[in-house]
């Protein structure tokens, strides 16, 4: 296994429950900070369940989410969610996921065959200029029970509570609109009233931590199980991610250790992500293009959440 992020942690503590033992190679030193909203959707609960973390994940306090504020510039839109969601950091879950796994080695490792790849997204290819990057910092100061959307100038940014007292603000925007603020996130949000208002009692605790060029693609590998980003970057608009990437994860796992053809994981992981991913970039589009301002507010908010939710009935 190769990648020790969510989809590579779940891919190696599925194939031990499948009988197989394995070895997961990771390149970096956990924990560490991640550029996420650091949203889980409530799907996800019997994932983490099934892959030993959830007590481990309530013990840390995630924050409530109930709520889902959408701000455009000229109005917003709030929506319940049907069942409240979770706030919690990068740093925590993909540290108690790695935990779970039994034989970890810091290193970096060139992808063989029959090998799960779970390494996370592929550079982009898409021209300078064009680009989106991907900012994130940990706030502290008064938290709502609301995951709120800011979304101007082609860029979105979420604000949301996690454990600890601890508010993440995240976004992401093209490096057009980003150079405009000399890709410094705190002008990027002074020039925007609403975002600036809901950030302003916030005190910034961290640097800000930065990723990019975002590529959205899916690809496959005859030879591999390709899981996570690796397989398929689906917007984060969505905060779908880390839910694909357990799901993909749990299917590669599988497969790896029963030994059945990458052919089989991905049919299921197709099954999956097939309809978050086509209505994620439909999405996407309309952000980029300017069109979420009119178009977004006309969509009802439980079509929004359901059309990008993964389904995660195929790793049952
Ligand atoms: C701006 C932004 C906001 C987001 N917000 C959300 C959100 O709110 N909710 C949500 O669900 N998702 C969100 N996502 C998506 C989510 O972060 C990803 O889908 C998720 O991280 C995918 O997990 P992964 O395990 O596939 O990859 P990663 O988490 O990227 O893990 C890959 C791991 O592989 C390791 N690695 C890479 N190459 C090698 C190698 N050769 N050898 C060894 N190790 C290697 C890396 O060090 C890394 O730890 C967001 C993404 C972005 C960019």
């Amino acid at each position: 296994m190769i990648g020790g992020g969510p989809a590579g942690s779940a891919a190696a503590i599925t194939a031990v429950q499948c009988g197989a033992s394995t070895v997961l190679y990771e390149q970096s030193r956990f924990p560490r900070h991640k550029v996420c909203g650091e949203y889980l959707s409530p799907e996800i609960v019997p994932l983490l369940a099934g892959l030993g973390v959830l007590d481990g994940v309530t013990a840390a306090n995630p924050h409530r989410l109930v709520a889902l504020k959408l701000h455009f510039p000229r109005n917003s839109k709030t929506v319940r969610l049907p069942e409240s969601a979770w706030g919690f950091s990068r740093y925590a879950l993909d540290a108690l996921l790695l935990g779970r796994v039994a034989d970890v080695r810091q290193e970096r490792r060139a992808p063989a065959g029959g090998d799960v790849v779970a390494t996370g997204r592929r550079a982009s290819n898409v021209p300078r200029g064009n680009r989106e990057f991907g900012f994130k910092a940990h706030f502290r100061g008064p938290k709502t029970d609301t995951i709120e959307l800011f979304f101007f100038d082609g860029c979105y940014t979420g604000v949301n509570g996690i454990e600890d007292g601890l508010t993440n603000v995240c976004g992401l925007g093209p490096e057009s609109v980003l150079a405009r603020y000399g890709f410094q996130p705190d002008e990027l949000i002074r020039a925007f009233p609403a975002l600036c208002e809901r950030v302003a009692p916030l005190e910034r605790v961290m640097d800000w931590h930065t990723t990019g060029p975002l590529a959205y693609v899916q690809r496959d590998s005859p030879e591999r199980y390709l899981a996570g980003d690796a397989l398929s970057f689906i917007d984060p608009f969505t905060g779908s991610g880390i839910l694909s990437a357990l799901i993909s994860g749990m299917s590669a796992g599988r497969s790896a250790a029963l030994g059945e053809p990458p052919g089989k994981h991905y049919r299921r992981c197709e099954r999956a992500l097939r309809r978050p991913f086509l209505v994620s970039s439909l999405i996407r589009a309309s952000i980029r293009s300017g069109l979420a301002d009119l178009a977004l507010p006309l969509v009802p908010g439980s079509w929004l959440v359901r059309w990008t939710r993964p389904r995660a009935s195929v790793v049952d």
